[in-house]
């Protein structure tokens, strides 16, 4: 392995294939493409440390405000920080702008919003407790359809989909807004796909308020140019596109979809359009992860200009329930060694920044299971996340009532990794 890693170190990005040419230009992308100046930049060196200055000047003054005392606001700052490098494994050495907000991860607001307020206080609330009112969780993914086009080789929704559906438009609002009083930072609304049910999609989003992020999560079927535009304007934030190769081909035999591909590139021009922030979303298989096939991918992310990468490692549930499909040791200082070159490197710092849940969950512990987030899925069943199948039990019954439900999935979710504080 060593060997294989040293050997891997000296491929260089400039060997990856020439993008442009495997990259689709339909319904008249291509021309768009040279108007529309995305508002995206990744922000390195005095440009990230000025932004870390305002924002931590921001912190600061939210801190006293709550707590009323200079030094208790002090002990907590330095207490998110230390924690959030532990959790991360380091300091990132960038930061993502996209149409005026700065993101560090998928996962938490951009800054400056109402929405990141909120998260901080919510942060602040875990580690000295605060008397209002705080968030109870970060984000949820919530399969709002049944439905989709797709047959992927690692869907884990796959024993529900293409039947009928659990949720009217009603419930799905009425589930949104349950969270939403209960204090929570994002929405990650998934399926089937989402994109197959696009009115009640925007309904759901124009609904919300705005002091929760939404994004969607989409193989890029139907994420047309007009339906990009009804979703910003519902307000959308971003979008996590599902790519899982470099290779067209190799990507829609995963899929099982032949267009997917296609799908994947217009979806992500038609974001840009909407100055949404992006991220891919790669299923790690073991076939897949070799250096070469992770920095080839990286040299795509990086040239189509999204924001984040997120890996998931295979899990053996639905499609992929009883196939050997788990990841070893070897795969995971491999996924490791990418995630500290992408994101701590700085030669690499024009690159997406990586997401890797992995790297995080065996170090930090769990962050889902109603400590942070939890999944719904397309039957309305309430689980520690999208991979561990805990239905512990269904949204809709928890919604007629006042049921704490992040608290409720802590006693009865998953167990394979302990909860992060
Ligand atoms: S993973 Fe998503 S896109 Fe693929 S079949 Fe399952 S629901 Fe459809």
């Amino acid at each position: 392995m060593q060997d294989e890693m040293k050997a891997a170190d000296k491929i260089s990005v400039s060997n990856a294939p020439n993008y442009a040419a495997l990259t689709p230009v339909v319904n008249g992308a291509g021309n768009k493409n040279n108007l529309h100046q995305y508002d995206m930049k990744i922000l390195t060196g005095h440009e990230q440390k000025w932004v870390d200055i305002k924002a931590g000047l921001h912190l600061l003054k939210l801190a006293i405000k709550n707590y009323g005392s200079v030094t208790k606001a002090v002990k907590v700052l330095k207490e998110i920080y230390l924690f959030k490098k532990s959790v991360l494994g380091g300091i990132q050495t960038k930061l993502i702008k996209v149409n005026n907000k700065y993101y560090h991860s998928l996962y938490a607001p951009g800054y400056p919003s109402k929405a990141f307020d909120n998260y901080i206080e919510g942060e602040f609330h875990r580690i000295l407790p605060l008397k209002k009112k705080t968030n109870i969780l970060t984000f949820i993914f919530f399969a709002i359809t049944k439905k989709c086009p797709l047959q992927c080789e690692h869907c884990f929704e796959w024993n529900n989909l293409n039947k009928s559906e659990s949720f009217s438009l009603t419930e799905l609002k009425a589930v949104v807004s349950k969270f939403q009083h209960d204090g929570i930072a994002q929405f990650h609304l998934s399926g089937g796909e989402p994109m197959v049910r696009i009115k009640d999609l925007v309904q759901v989003i124009a609904t919300g308020e705005k002091q929760s992020e939404f994004y969607v999560l989409t193989s890029g079927f139907n994420f047309t140019a007009a339906n990009a535009a009804s979703l910003k304007q519902a307000g959308l934030t971003g979008v996590v596109i599902s790519l899982d190769h470099f290779d067209p081909e190799m990507h829609n035999a995963f899929r099982g979809f032949s267009n997917s591909y296609n799908d994947v590139m217009n979806a992500i021009h038609n974001a840009r359009e909407q100055n949404l922030v992006i991220a891919l979303s790669i299923c790690v298989t073991r076939a897949f992860t070799t250096w070469d096939n992770l920095m080839q991918y990286a040299a795509l992310a990086k040239k189509l200009k999204v924001s984040f990468v997120q890996l998931l490692e295979p899990k053996a549930v639905g499609h992929y329930q009883g196939k050997e499909v788990l990841l070893d040791e070897t795969h995971f200082s491999l996924l490791d060694k990418f995630y500290f070159t992408l994101n701590f490197d700085k030669a690499y710092n024009n690159y997406p920044v990586i997401i890797y849940h992995g790297y995080h969950l065996r170090r930090a512990g769990c962050f889902s299971g109603g400590n942070r987030s939890l999944y719904i899925d397309s039957e309305g069943y309430v689980n520690a996340c999208p991979f561990c199948n805990t239905k512990s039990f269904n949204i809709k019954d928890a919604i007629k009532t006042s049921l704490d439900v992040a608290a409720t999935l802590k006693i009865t979710g998953c167990r394979v990794y302990e909860n992060a504080r």
